[in-house]
């Protein structure tokens, strides 16, 4: 059996993510003109580069970190369509969303989607059955039959068998039901990949920091290439910054949103505040079920879900008021996960028990309406001034949809007859052939010499470019082996993130493209070691560049771990500011990334809060 990848890509460009690729893209953006550009690399952003550039538009998308590296890697990593919006009435959000976990299990992206099995568990008898079971009925009506398997009833005993860890004093029987999950950075980066396939023009490390206008119409934006050595200002004379013309431009920034707005000057009808969502991870062996557990917290629901050879336990819901590049979770947020948590299961989980933690933000809509509320979970596209279109809110599930409805948007402001959305059938880089490949994983992994589990482990994360990695390791069998300190990735994965996927420093490696900074205990310290030669050595670094990776990345995990021991959200900002992303750092740049370590806070460009 051939399994060799197609060698031109879907749409005839290359998706490769790599550095030749970063600095053809950074010169076509200074020479070209392009129908549209995309502010934003997050999932919303990337969406729209794919779904403009399936539409035949040119199109364009500036990143200011790492693709994902916003909301967009540090989400609950839910496609659903929220069972607590029924009881919210909200059926439209719900059926709009639950046909886009069905698209993307079945067609959009089934290699990095996977169904997963929840348990909700029932404290009362009678009216609470009735109540959630009608909810999941409904729920599983509009979900489209066949996608996921129905919901089933248990008794109390039956729940016990399936989830023994459920706690005996307080559970009257259960409701089993279907949702799906996804690797957020993973599938994020692949959108950007699919979107660079058929022709979009794609720039990390490339932040706006103005807009150009001509009169009032917004006619690009002004760039700075955060990589270029001095690439902040320096004397009068900005370096490493350039302009990018656009017929319209997309604000995709997710809690960012106000600050690029402001750079136009003017409010829209809606502004974005941030709200803070922690998560845990605890081995798979302190918790034991064989499903995800739904659970009702004091004010909201938490779900405990598979992820790998862990748990993921989340989340908070709380007003953020401080740096939006580096969200901090605080000794209070991880203490009320677990006290919630404990309600439920048993043996109870302590801080001893908690292997990583990462916070994320949610772009939440507030309006100068009555409607806020009812705004914050959904999306709103306006166009504040001619040539600009901002769109923001929503939820990840619904990626596909908010990109559409931002394209139909910028597409009124263009003088040509621009086709309706088709994204609904375009497949993922790595979607098509994956079932075949999943089917066949005993051969390849004779093939390949590799364990079945690997197999499968890479074919949920590459798909059918497995064949990518797998020619890597023959080509350079050093490749094959563990990384060392994180031994569910292999060295070829890390090269190839590198060379493949976008990835500019250690850092995005290890917590974007693999998840070892909260998949292990040591935050992927020992990690860094192995991998950091490997990245180099496919992005040209010298032995000193190799070192200050490394040294960035331990300051890094050390900041993160000193927040998580503070009791509030003020002081654990303060913990983990001192340590920031270089591509932040006013003056900074990868040539500099030692010193920039080094810096504190006192030192960085200013960022607007959103309060
Ligand atoms: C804790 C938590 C749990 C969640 N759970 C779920 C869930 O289970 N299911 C679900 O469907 N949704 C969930 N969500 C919501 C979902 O994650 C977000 O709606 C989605 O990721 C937002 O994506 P985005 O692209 O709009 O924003 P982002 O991912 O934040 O992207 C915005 C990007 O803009 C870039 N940017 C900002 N300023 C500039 C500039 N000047 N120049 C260039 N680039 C710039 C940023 O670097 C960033 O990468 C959750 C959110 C959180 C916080």
């Amino acid at each position: 059996m051939n399994f060799e990848p197609p060698t031109t890509t879907p749409g005839g460009g290359a998706s490769q993510l790599g550095p030749a690729q970063r600095a053809e893209a950074l010169r076509r953006l200074g020479e070209e003109v392009f129908d549209i550009v995309v502010v934003g690399g997050g999932v919303t952003g990337c969406g729209i580069a794919l779904d403009a550039a399936t539409r035949g538009l040119s199109v364009a998308l500036l990143e200011m970190r790492d693709y994902a590296s916003g909301t967009s890697s540090r989400s609950g990593k839910l496609i659903h369509g929220g069972l607590r919006y029924l009881e919210q009435f909200n059926f439209a959000l719900v059926r709009e969303a639950l046909k886009e976990r069905s698209l993307m299990l079945r067609r959009l992206c089934p290699h990095l989607v996977r169904p997963v099995k929840f348990i909700y568990p029932l404290e009362h008898r009678g009216w609470e059955r009735l109540y959630v079971g009608a909810g999941v009925v409904l729920y599983d009506r509009m979900g489209g039959a066949g996608a996921v398997p129905r919901h089933r009833h248990l008794t109390r005993s039956g729940a016990r068998r399936l989830a023994p860890a459920l706690r005996s004093d307080s559970l009257s029987g259960a409701i089993t039901f279907y949702d799906a999950q996804v690797d957020d950075a993973r599938h994020t980066m692949t959108v950007a990949r699919t979107a660079a396939a058929y022709g979009a023009v794609l720039a990390s490390a490339a932040k706006v920091v103005g807009f150009l206008r001509e009169g009032e119409r917004v006619t690009g934006v002004r760039v700075r290439d955060v990589e270029a050595p001095g690439s902040a200002e320096s004397g009068s004379e900005p370096v490493g910054e350039m302009t990018v013309r656009a017929r319209q431009v997309i604000n995709a920034a997710g809690v960012w949103t106000d600050e690029i707005q402001e750079m136009v000057g003017g409010r829209g009808k809606f502004q974005v505040k941030a709200s803070k969502g922690v998560h845990i991870i605890v081995p798979r062996d302190r918790i034991h079920s064989d499903a995800a557990i739904l659970v009702r917290a004091e004010d909201s629901v938490l779900f405990i879900r598979p992820w790998g050879r862990h748990w993921m336990l989340g989340t908070t819901d709380t007003a953020w008021n401080f740096d939006l590049s580096h969200p901090a979770a605080t000794g209070d947020d991880i203490d009320y996960l677990l006290r919630n948590v404990n309600r439920v299961i048993d043996p109870p989980l302590t801080r001893q028990d908690v292997e990583g933690v990462f916070a994320g933000l949610r772009p939440l809509l507030t309006g100068e309406s009555d409607a806020t509320s009812k705004l914050s979970r959904e999306h709103a596209v306006e166009s504040p001034v001619a040539g600009l279109t901002v769109i923001a809110g929503g939820k990840y599930t619904t990626y596909r949809i908010m990109a559409r409805d931002a394209v139909d948007s910028a597409a009124r402001g263009l003088d040509q007859q621009v086709p309706p959305s088709c994204t609904e059938d375009i497949p993922l880089l790595g979607a098509q052939g994956y079932p075949a490949l999943l089917n066949s994983r005993g051969r390849l992994a004779e093939q390949s010499g590799l364990s079945v589990d690997r197999i499968e482990h890479l074919l949920y994360r590459y798909g059918s470019l497995i064949e990518d990695i797998l020619a890597l390791i023959r080509r350079r069998p050093e490749l094959g082996r563990p990384v060392a300190g994180a031994e569910d990735y292999l060295l070829a994965e890390a090269f190839y993130a590198a060379t493949h996927e976008g990835a500019l420093h250690l850092d995005d490696v290890l917590t974007r493209r693999m998840h070892a900074s909260f998949e292990t205990w040591d935050r992927g310290l020992q990690a860094a070691a192995s991998v950091a030669p490997v990245v180099g050595e496919a992005l040209g670094w010298d032995a000193e560049r190799v070192a200050a990776e490394v040294e960035f990345y331990r300051r890094r995990v050390e900041a993160e771990h000193a927040s998580q021991q503070l009791p509030d959200d003020a002081s654990a900002d303060e913990a983990r500011r001192a340590i920031r992303d270089p591509r932040l750092v006013a003056g900074q740049s990868a040539a500099t990334l030692e010193t920039a370590t080094l810096e504190t806070a006192t030192t960085t460009e200013p960022e607007a809060n959103p309060t």
